[in-house]
């Protein structure tokens, strides 16, 4: 396994096990405090596909407004947290590798929380493909993150195959994951270097969210 592998395979590790102490974060954080507010001005429209869903903080938001949701994460044990949260909602869940997973059919807008941070450089281009192809005509993907703002709050790594930071456990131990801190005009730049049109802003201190789609 490459050192790039081995990275993200300890990332998908520490999130299976995080998933207990995942929701803490929303209870500790001022910023997360309203989900509803730091989708203002995101175009979420008809059937979403949801990246990386976690606990189903979004999942939850999006199918109460109405959507259809399509929901994947690599963790059972973030699923079926994610499934009791949205118990009775018009939820699909699927348990699935991204950096591997191909969607089987498109939608209306693709939604990714806290998930783009977590895609490394040499996997950005294919990511966006993904996001591409999962989409109908006219759809686009739309998204809320960490900011640059967020680094001063996490354990920088230096010397690692990509941006990474080093994360605590309850246990007492520590995990790698990957962690890229986007700021909203150098990502609509890489954005639109790869053919897409995005328009990205920050949220209070420590958050970015966005909307892009294909252009032409
Ligand atoms: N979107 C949720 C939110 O905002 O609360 C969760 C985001 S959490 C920062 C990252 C999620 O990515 C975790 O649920 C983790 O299980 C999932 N994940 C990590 N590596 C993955 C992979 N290779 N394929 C699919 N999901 C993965």
């Amino acid at each position: 396994m490459d050192d790039l592998s081995e990275l993200l395979r300890e990332q998908a590790v520490y999130y299976r096990t995080h998933a207990g102490e995942y929701d803490l974060a929303y209870e500790a954080n001022e910023e997360l405090r309203s989900l509803e507010m730091l989708t203002d001005g995101l175009p979420i429209a008809g059937d979403v596909l949801e990246l990386a869903c976690g606990t189903g903080q979004w999942t939850s938001l999006l199918a109460r407004r109405g959507h259809r949701v399509t929901a994947v994460d690599g963790s059972p044990e973030m699923l079926s947290r994610a499934r009791k949260r949205t118990a009775g909602l018009a939820v699909e869940f699927v348990e699935a590798d991204l950096f591997a997973w191909q969607p089987p059919q498109q939608f209306d807008t693709v939604f990714f929380g806290f998930w783009l941070s977590h895609v490394p450089p040499q996997r950005f281009g294919d990511f966006w493909d993904l996001v591409r192809r999962a989409l109908r005509p006219a759809g686009q993907a739309c998204f809320v993150d960490s900011g640059p703002g967020d680094a001063a709050n996490e354990e920088v790594l230096v010397g690692q195959p990509a941006p990474a930071v080093l994360r605590p456990l309850g246990n007492g131990g520590t995990r790698r994951v990957v962690k890229v801190f986007h700021e909203p005009s150098d990502l609509a730049k890489a954005l639109e270097g790869i053919g897409w049109s995005a328009r990205i802003w920050p949220v209070g201190a420590t958050l970015i969210a966005g909307s892009a789609m294909p252009q032409g």
